[in-house]
């Protein structure tokens, strides 16, 4: 059986379109197959269409969540019901064409060393050259920081065998950039690039800044060089300011002291100051992160699965 997993946040016209999309594929795929629609407090109609979709279809189950958690949460809520021995994680927005899916099945049928069939687009088209250059400096930076490769536009389209999904389950942090944990696992992947798709409804729930913090999330993450720099510098302006007072003083034999220096005085202490309280920043968004691991919450909480709706209307 293959499981697909789409989470789903306000994607009430995009949910339709996709499982006929989908099911146009049906034939051509050697497998049954089974959906798991996340719904991650949608505030439109989203929850509405997966219970028309769940009562008119066997195999169509849905989990909604009691509000908003994000992508990542969904994900891991989708890969935790799904029973098939394949997996394939799907944006709703038919962004991940389902015209791959037989060609993704088959590469893992025909190679049993294959562990997960991945996809990443060639280009950037339909996106602001902004947000390209920022996302290419982002893949530049982590690969040179981290020691979990993560390659340049990959997306989270991807078909898994069972044992990579029981290792991306077995991660259970809060914290989760799943970017860097389909890698963190590890196993053999293989990619198909394809072009980049625009939405077919809807629109992208990620701004600018969403994504600027989403790339901290991934550092913060998957590396610690940030730590280890603030010591760096912290040990670095330690031994400038050494050499400087051995020359203030030297020069104060020789020349005299003419009391002179009081501005250059004030941007030094600035900049010292500056320099720790970055450092502080630093320190306090690692520690932020242990803060909310150590919490323990749930990473989502379930407010209605299909099955509780059935249940409900039966009793
Ligand atoms: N999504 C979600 N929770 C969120 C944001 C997005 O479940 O908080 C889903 C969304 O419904 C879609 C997928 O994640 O199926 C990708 O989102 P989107 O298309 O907005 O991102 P983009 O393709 O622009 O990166
Ligand atoms: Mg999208």
């Amino acid at each position: 059986m293959l499981s697909i997993i789409v989470p789903c946040f306000n994607e009430e016209e995009t949910v339709p379109r996709f499982f006929e999309a989908v099911e146009a594929q049906r034939l051509a795929l050697a497998e049954t197959l089974e959906y798991v629609f996340v719904n991650d407090g949608s505030t439109d109609q989203t929850l509405a269409r997966l219970r028309e979709l769940a009562a008119a279809h066997q195999n169509v189950h849905y989990v909604s969540f009691s509000r908003n958690f994000g992508k990542e949460a969904a994900l891991y809520a989708g890969l935790q019901q799904a029973k098939g021995q394949l997996v394939v994680v799907m944006d709703a927005d038919l962004q991940d064409p389902p015209a791959l899916l037989p060609q993704m099945q088959a590469m893992l049928r025909q190679n049993p060393d294959l562990d997960c069939v991945g996809t990443r687009r060639t280009d950037r088209k339909s996106e602001p050259p902004v947000r390209s250059f920022f996302a290419r400096a982002f893949y530049r930076l982590i690969n040179r920081i981290s020691q979990t490769p993560m390659v340049d536009g990959v997306r989270d389209f991807r078909m898994m065998t069972r044992p990579m999904v029981d290792a991306i389950l077995a991660l259970t942090e809060y914290n989760r950039f799943s970017k860097g944990l389909f890698s963190w696992v590890g196993f053999n992947v293989a990619y198909i690039s394809y072009e980049n798709q625009a939405r077919v409804a809807g629109k992208s729930s990620w701004s600018f800044w969403k994504l600027f913090n989403y790339s901290i999330e991934g550092i913060v993450n998957f590396s610690e060089l940030p730590l280890n720099l603030a010591s760096v510098v912290g040990a670095l302006s330690c031994v400038g300011s050494g050499i400087a007072m051995l020359f203030i003083i030297g020069r104060a034999l020789l020349y005299g002291d003419p009391t002179a220096g009081w501005p250059s005085l004030v941007s030094i202490v600035l900049f010292i100051g500056g320099i720790q309280l970055l450092c502080l920043g630093i320190i306090g968004k690692y520690i932020g992160k242990i803060f909310l691991e150590t919490k323990n919450r749930p990473l989502y909480i379930i407010k209605e699965t299909d099955e509780s709706e059935a249940h409900q209307w039966h009793v």
